[in-house]
C-alpha cells in the first residue's frame, strides 16, 4: 500500500462505500488520509440506555438485535427496525430510507447510535439516529498508534456524514493506514524550518494527530497545521502568479499629469482624496512596464467608476513609450447587460467633449458614441461593424458584458482590461480577456464592492495588488437603517408611502430562497417576485406604479423595466438579490428588504448601497420575520457600522467564513476557511511564501512544495 493506491484496492468495500467515497472524491489511499473529522465525540458523552430521557440528544453503545426490514405502514417507503440492548436497558430504533443498512450490520453486533430521543405511546425510540459499528472503537482509539497501554482514550473521531459510509470504516481503515509504516515514508512538503518557527507538528504526527488525537490540544495542533498548509499552498501558487504576470511586459503608459488633471477637474464633484490617491497609484502603475494587477475594493457609492474613467482617459491619451502607432486601446467589462449599459452612459458623461470614442458590446446588441449625426449622443450599430472599428483601433473605449470577451472581438493595442464587480466572473473569463493581447500584456484594474474580511481578500487576492476606497463623497447622508419586525410592517408601509408622496422612489428585495437546483432556485424567486409584485400593487400600494425585475426576464424587458424605474415612469421596483449589482437611480432613496435573516451582513449592506446615490436621506427597511435575539442583534450591527468591511469582519467572528462564504465554490475546505478567523496566520503563510518565491520563482530548492503545487493546480478558483 502506498499513497496513491487506488482505495478499493486497498480495502474491501462494498457497493454503498463506492458510491459514497467516489461522491466525497476519496480515491486513493492519500485522499482518505486526508479526509479529516468534523470533531471528536467522547466517550464520556456515552449514556446509559435505562437512563435515556425523551427530547435530549444522545450517544448510546450496545448490541443490535431483531434487524428487521419492512415497508412502513403509510407511505409504503423502506424502514428497518432494530433493538440495541445494554446492561441498564433496551431501546428501539427505527430508519426510514436506508434500505444499505442492513447490508452493513449483523444480528448481535455492538453498534454506536447517536440521535435524539423520541417517544411514541410511552416507549422511547431513535428515529433515523446514525449507526456505526463500534467494534473496539472508542475506547482503544489510538492506543496502538502511541504505543500507550495504561492511558485512557476517550476521543474517537467523528468524519463528516455521508451515507453509506460510517465513521467507524473510515477509521478503521485509516488505522490500517497507519499500521502499514506507511507514514514513515512520506516526506513533509513544508520546509522544517517553517514549522519550528510556528510550532507546527510535523506531516505524519499531524496526520495521526487529527484522526486519532489523545487530547484536544493534539486535534487543534494538527487542524492548525493543515489549515496552514492548505493557505500556505495557495499563497505560494498566487505568489507565483503574481511574479509571473510580473515579468510579462505591458505597454510603458506615462501619462500627461496635467491633461489627466484636467479631466478629473472637470467631474461634476470633487473627486475624494481616496479617489484621487488610486488614480495615483494605478499611473505610478502605468509606467513600470510590466502589467499591473490591481484590486479597487471600495463599498457602494464610493465612485469606483470615476478612477476608471480617469485612468482610462490616461491610456487612451498616451502613446506608449517607442511606438509610435495610434490609440491605445480600455477595454470595461460589467458582469449583467444592465450595468453594462449603465456604464457605457457613465462613460459618455466622463468623455463627453474630449472627442474620444466609446463603444458598447452585449449579447443582445452594439452601440457607439458619438453617434455621426449627433455628437452628444450615441447610435446602435452591428457587432461586425463595432469589431471592426475594434479590431482597427478606431474605438479606444469598450464597455461591454462577457460579449467582450468572444472570439470575435479583438482589439488592436489593447493597453488596460477594467472588471467591474470582479468577484462575479471566473479566472478563466479573465485569463481570457487578458490573453487577447499577445506582445503586451494588459494592465488589470479589477473592482468590487464586496466587502469581504482580510483574511479572505489575502487568500483569495494574494496576486493582486489592492487599493482601497475607504471614504464616502462629500454631503452624503449616512443610511437610516431600520429593523422591521412582523408586527410593526403596516406602520412601515405608511412611513414608506409618505416617502413615496415626497417623489422618491423605493426598491423592494425579495428574499434568498435556497434551492438546491439553481434553476429551479431562478423560476422560484422569480415567481416570488411576481406574487409580491402584485400583492403590494393591489393590497398595499394601489397608488403607486409597480415593476419588477428578476433573472427569468428576458433582457429586453429587463432593460425596459430597469429604464421605466430610472425614469421614475414606476416608482417601486420589486427585484431579486441577485441582478442587479450596481445600479444606480439616485431618486430611489428607500430600500425594503424581505426575509433579511437570509442574507449575510455584507449582502445587506450591499443591497442597501443602492439607496447611497444622492444626497437625499436614504431609508432601509430591513423586514425579518425572525425575533430570535441573535438574529436582531446581528441586523443590529448594520445600523451602526461604519462601513462595509467593519461588518464582514463582525460577520466572520459571528458565524465563520465556511458559513458566511461557502469555501466551496473556490476550492478551499471547511477548515482552511475556519482558519481565515486567524488573521496571523493567514498573514504567516503569506510572508513564508512570499518569500520562498522571491527568492526561488520556480522552486527549484523545494521540489516537493513544487510537485505539491502541479498536484493541487486548478483545484483553487475565484467565482
Ligand atoms: P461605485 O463605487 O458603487 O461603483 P459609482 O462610481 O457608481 O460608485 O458612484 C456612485 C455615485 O457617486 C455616482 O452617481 C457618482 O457620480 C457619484 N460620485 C462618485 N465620486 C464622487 C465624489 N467624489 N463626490 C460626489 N459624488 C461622487
Ligand atoms: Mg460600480
Amino acid at each position: 500500500m502506498n499513497p496513491n493506491t487506488p482505495i478499493e484496492q486497498a480495502f474491501r468495500t462494498i457497493e454503498p462505500q463506492k458510491k459514497a467515497l467516489h461522491k466525497l472524491g476519496i480515491k486513493t489511499v492519500e485522499d482518505l488520509l486526508y479526509h479529516f473529522p468534523v470533531r471528536y465525540g467522547n466517550t464520556s458523552e456515552v449514556k446509559n440506555i435505562g437512563t435515556l430521557a425523551v427530547g435530549e440528544d444522545a450517544v448510546v453503545y450496545g448490541t443490535i438485535t431483531g434487524l428487521k426490514m419492512s415497508k412502513a405502514f403509510v407511505k409504503k417507503i423502506p424502514m428497518a427496525e432494530a433493538t440495541v440492548t445494554d446492561e441498564t436497558g433496551r431501546v428501539k430504533i427505527v430508519w426510514f430510507n436506508q434500505p444499505y443498512l442492513a447490508k452493513m450490520i449483523r444480528e448481535g453486533a455492538t453498534v454506536r447510535i447517536e440521535g435524539k430521543v423520541s417517544d411514541r405511546k410511552g416507549d422511547i425510540y431513535f428515529s433515523n439516529p446514525k449507526i456505526e459499528i463500534a467494534g473496539k472503537v472508542p475506547l482503544a482509539v489510538g492506543k496502538n498508534l502511541f504505543g500507550d497501554q495504561g492511558e485512557e482514550h476517550a476521543l474517537y473521531p467523528v468524519y463528516p456524514e455521508s451515507r453509506g459510509l460510517t465513521s467507524n470504516w473510515i477509521y478503521h481503515n485509516i488505522e490500517r493506514i497507519f499500521k502499514s509504516g506507511m507514514l514513515e515514508t512520506l516526506v513533509d512538503p513544508i520546509p522544517q524550518e517553517i514549522l519550528d518557527k510556528y510550532h507546527l507538528p510535523g506531516m505524519s504526527d499531524a496526520l495521526i494527530y487529527i484522526h486519532a488525537p489523545k487530547r484536544e490540544s493534539d486535534a487543534l495542533a494538527a487542524r492548525k497545521r493543515f489549515a496552514f498548509q492548505e493557505i500556505f499552498f495557495i499563497q505560494l501558487r498566487k505568489q507565483q502568479e503574481k511574479s509571473q504576470w510580473k515579468a510579462e511586459k505591458s505597454f510603458d503608459i506615462t501619462a500627461d499629469k496635467k491633461s489627466v488633471d484636467g479631466f478629473i477637474k472637470n467631474f461634476p464633484f470633487k473627486a475624494t482624496d481616496a479617489q484621487q490617491k488610486s488614480i495615483e497609484t494605478i499611473l505610478i502603475n502605468f509606467r513600470s512596464g510590466h502589467p499591473m494587477s490591481r484590486l479597487l475594493e471600495g463599498d457602494v457609492g464610493s465612485g469606483k467608476t470615476a478612477v476608471a474613467a480617469a485612468t482610462t482617459f490616461a491610456v487612451v491619451t498616451s502613446r506608449p513609450t517607442g511606438q509610435n502607432f495610434g490609440n491605445l486601446q480600455v477595454a470595461y467589462m460589467a458582469p449583467t447587460e444592465i450595468l453594462a449599459k449603465q456604464q457605457f452612459e457613465n462613460f459618455i458623461e466622463f468623455f463627453r467633449g474630449t472627442g474620444i470614442a466609446v463603444g458598447l458590446i452585449t449579447g443582445s446588441g452594439c452601440k457607439k458614441f458619438p453617434s455621426k449625426s449627433d455628437k452628444n449622443g450615441w447610435t446602435s450599430v452591428s457587432k461586425a461593424q463595432l469589431s471592426k472599428w475594434v479590431a482597427n483601433g478606431e474605438i479606444p473605449i469598450v464597455v461591454g458584458t462577457h460579449a467582450l470577451i468572444s472570439k470575435s472581438v479583438i482589439f488592436k493595442h489593447l493597453a488596460f482590461v477594467i472588471i467591474d464587480e470582479q468577484h462575479r466572473f471566473g479566472t478563466a473569463q479573465r485569463q481570457k480577456l487578458t490573453q487577447k493581447n499577445q506582445v503586451h500584456m494588459p494592465h488589470l484594474l479589477s473592482m468590487t464592492a464586496t466587502p469581504i474580511p482580510r483574511t479572505l481578500s489575502l487568500t483569495l487576492y494574494g496576486d493582486l495588488d489592492l487599493s482601497i476606497l475607504d471614504q464616502m463623497p462629500v454631503g452624503r447622508k449616512p443610511i437610516i437603517t431600520k429593523i422591521v419586525l412582523p408586527k410593526d410592517r403596516v406602520a412601515t408601509y405608511t412611513e414608506i408611502e409618505k416617502g413615496l408622496q415626497e417623489g422618491r422612489q423605493l426598491y423592494i428585495i425579495c428574499p434568498r430562497i435556497n434551492e438546491a437546483d439553481p434553476t429551479k432556485e431562478m423560476a422560484v424567486i422569480a415567481k416570488s417576485v411576481t406574487e409580491e409584485a402584485k400583492r403590494l400593487q393591489t393590497e398595499v400600494f394601489p397608488r403607486w406604479k409597480v415593476g419588477i425585475l428578476h433573472s427569468k426576464m428576458t433582457t429586453s424587458e429587463k432593460e425596459k423595466n430597469m429604464l421605466d424605474f430610472t425614469n421614475h415612469k414606476t416608482d417601486i421596483l420589486v427585484a431579486t438579490s441577485v441582478v442587479e449589482v450596481g445600479v444606480n437611480v439616485p431618486n430611489a432613496t428607500m430600500i425594503l428588504i424581505e426575509g433579511a435573516e437570509r442574507f449575510g451582513l455584507s449582502q445587506l449592506h450591499q443591497l442597501r448601497g443602492r439607496v447611497i446615490r444622492s444626497n437625499h436621506q436614504a431609508y432601509c427597511y430591513v423586514f425579518t420575520e425572525s425575533t430570535g435575539a441573535k438574529t436582531v442583534a446581528r441586523l443590529k450591527a448594520l445600523s451602526v457600522a461604519k462601513n462595509g468591511f467593519e461588518l464582514a469582519e463582525f460577520d466572520l467572528s459571528q458565524r465563520g467564513a465556511g458559513e458566511l462564504y461557502g469555501g466551496k465554490q473556490w476550492g478551499i475546505s471547511d477548515l482552511a476557511m475556519d482558519a481565515l478567523q486567524n488573521l496571523k496566520m493567514v498573514e504567516a503563510a503569506r510572508e513564508e511564501a512570499k518569500q520562498i518565491i522571491a527568492e526561488d520563482f520556480q522552486l527549484k530548492k523545494y521540489p516537493l512544495l513544487k510537485s505539491e503545487l502541479e498536484k493541487t493546480a486548478g483545484s483553487i478558483h475565484f467565482e
